[in-house]
């Protein structure tokens, strides 16, 4: 398999094939960037086509952990893992031991914490061979379930982007479409609800659609009618690639702010967006506050401060927004150049302008 020509390669520090035959592991640990501080990002279990695009996911998804940890001011570098299998049916406490071990080998320099297929239970389990694990629950001296903060920053985030492009500062009849109803969108929805935001909302999942109809008086859209609802804001919390040839020139929104990570098929659709007038929250930004959470219980910084720190976003973001306005570029690209400026400076360096 191409490793060092692959597209998504960008001069990763470290990439481990990591097997366990007795276990029936098979995973990849990518190490973007340890810079700034240990690497720490999240493990995902998935039934991954084939190798190639397990490494594809693995190399591009620990490189945004690089920018997103540099744009959240974190003492930290980028990293991720994938599991390939699926995790309803491959998944084992032998498996989950297996790559603890894994990633203990790698003595620190990467931290693992759950992603899409993990629960803080697994969390657990890896923690029972390698003590480079965050994520876990409190029963374990964890800080629980990082996506209530995840779903907290994006809920600022939106905050920021309304009061940018609208000039509004209240979302009071504002109107949200929310794209996936899972651990973040529900979360998300419950802010916005709360704060008197309109939901549009959208799941693969009918009881998630039914549930957030009832708590929050939220309207269905059946799918991919929710790209052109007459909506001021689409929040894409489902899987990443949603915004594309396809579906950009029928959003309706002015504003596209959500959770789910590499929102943007391709580089190219960010300058797509900002062509057609929408404002766009860079997906490594605004989701950063799970990143934040976890970070914070390796770090052990007290749990009381997290909500703090993943308010900043808001602020953050208006710098984005306001640096691409000025500069007339995409608000990713604008949003890539801070994050690289920061790598360059190091943890407190400064920012230029
Ligand atoms: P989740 O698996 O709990 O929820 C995702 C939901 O999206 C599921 O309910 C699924 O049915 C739904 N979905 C999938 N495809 C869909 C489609 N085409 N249309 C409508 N709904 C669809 O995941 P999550 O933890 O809520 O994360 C959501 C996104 O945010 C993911 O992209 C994840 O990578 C990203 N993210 C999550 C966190 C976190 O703290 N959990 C942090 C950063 C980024």
């Amino acid at each position: 398999m191409p490793v060092f020509v692959e597209p998504e390669f960008a001069a990763h520090e470290r990439i481990v094939f990591a097997t366990d035959r007795t276990a029936g592991l098979r995973a990849i640990i990518a190490i973007h960037d340890g810079g700034r501080g240990p690497a720490l990002g999240g493990c995902r279990m998935w039934p991954y086509a084939d190798d190639a695009a397990a490494l594809r996911d693995v190399l591009r998804l620990s490189r945004g952990m690089t920018y997103k940890a540099a744009l959240s001011g974190l003492p930290l570098g980028g990293g991720k893992s994938v599991i390939i299998g699926d995790p309803r049916t491959d998944k084992s406490a032998a498996l989950l031991r297996a790559m603890g071990r894994a990633v203990g080998d790698l003595g620190g320099r990467y931290i693992v914490a759950e992603d899409v297929g993990m629960t803080a239970s697994d969390m657990a389990t890896m923690r029972e061979a390698t003590r480079y694990v965050v994520g876990l629950g409190p029963d374990q001296g964890g800080y629980g379930d990082p996506s209530p903060f995840t779903a907290y920053g994006v809920f600022v985030g939106i905050q920021a982007a309304v009061e940018f492009r609208l000039g509004r500062r209240r979302l009071d009849g504002v109107r949200v479409a929310v794209q996936g109803l899972g651990n973040v969108g529900f979360h998300l929805c419950r802010r916005l609800a709360e704060a008197g935001a309109a939901l549009l909302v959208a799941d693969l999942r009918d009881d998630l659609v039914g549930r957030a109809v009832d708590a929050f008086d939220a309207t269905p859209v059946s799918g991919d009618a929710l790209f052109a609802a007459d909506a001021d804001v689409f929040a894409p919390c489902a899987l990443g690639g949603v915004l594309n040839d396809d579906t950009i020139p029928r959003l309706r929104a002015r504003i596209v702010a959500g959770a789910a990570n590499n929102q943007l098929a391709e580089t190219r659709h960010g300058e797509a967006l900002r062509r057609r007038g929408i404002l766009y929250a860079p997906d490594y930004v605004i989701n950063a506050g799970g990143l934040i959470c976890v970070a914070a219980e390796y770090l052990q910084s007290p749990r009381e401060g997290v909500a703090r720190q993943v308010e900043a976003i808001h602020d953050t973001l208006h710098d984005v927004f306001q640096r691409a306005d000025r500069l007339g570029r995409p608000s990713d690209h604008v949003a890539d150049r801070i994050a690289e400026e920061r790598l360059r400076t190091g943890p407190t360096g400064a920012v230029a302008a």
